[in-house]
């Protein structure tokens, strides 16, 4: 198979009994799936190896089973601790900005339910990934290698990403940002995309900055998303 066909096929593949009840991805589930992403494509993404590699991603393990109908229908849906699961149309949308190359170094802001971080890893990067709720890094760091998605996981705070690990190919935040923070841009290499809505009220710009030199930024506004917002320490409590 090539990345550069749509739509694909899969090979469906038995899971492994884990802790978690994974439920199974059978040819209704992937029918399913191959509408929703034929919707996300009819709304303009068409980037193709996007595509392939949110048909390879079962969304609906993502959330509870009782909620089947709402995995494949392109709309946010809660995951607890007050948060949500992207839309997989902005999934696909900031997946596509980021024009990611095979072993690039993704920073993830927000880790959520651990879905975009897999269609991220689908696309074959190595991908770093933070999270500010101890409740939703937990699950995710215990979820995601079950079901084969093997990032590194951190327990921390975007506005910081993460020194020690910088620089980065690409940043891709997936909360809305009131500003873009300086720490993510310095930790980006030149040449490297930081996709960040950004916005402090209830409506994000999708911002896309491109690292042209070492203090060199092309920042590109381009269209109006709403996301849960992304919480500095003080909002925190911490
Ligand atoms: N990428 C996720 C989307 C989750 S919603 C998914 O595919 O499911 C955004 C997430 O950002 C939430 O889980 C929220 O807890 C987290 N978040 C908010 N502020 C943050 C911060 N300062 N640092 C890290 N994560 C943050």
């Amino acid at each position: 198979m090539t990345c550069d066909q749509w739509p694909m096929t899969i090979n469906l593949q038995p899971l492994k009994m884990t802790k978690f009840l994974i439920p199974e991805d059978n040819f209704k589930t992937q029918g399913m799936r191959k509408k929703l992403l034929d919707q996300v494509r009819e709304k303009g993404i068409s980037d193709t190896a996007v595509l392939n590699a949110m048909m390879r991603v079962p969304r609906h393990f993502f959330l509870d089973k009782a909620f089947l109908e709402q995995a494949y229908s392109d709309h946010a849906f809660q995951i607890g601790a007050g948060q949500t699961i992207s839309q997989p149309y902005t999934v696909a949308y900031q997946t596509s900005l980021l024009e990611l190359n095979k072993g690039d170094k993704v920073m993830e802001i927000g880790t959520g339910s651990g879905y975009q971080c897999a269609v991220l890893l689908e696309m074959g990067t190595k991908v770093f990934t933070i999270e500010r709720q101890k409740e939703l890094y937990d699950k995710a760091k215990e979820f995601l290698p079950q079901i084969g998605y093997r990032p590194k996981f951190f327990y921390g705070d975007g506005y910081k990403g993460l020194p020690a690990f910088a620089p980065f190919d690409k940043v891709l935040v997936t909360c809305g940002a009131p500003f873009i923070p300086n720490d993510l841009l310095q930790q980006l290499k030149v040449g490297g995309i930081l996709v960040i809505p950004v916005g402090a009220g209830s409506v994000q710009t999708m911002t896309k900055v491109i690292k042209k030199g070492p203090c060199d930024y092309e920042t590109n506004e381009l269209s109006q998303f709403r996301f849960v917002p992304m919480l500095s320490d003080k909002e925190w409590g911490g």
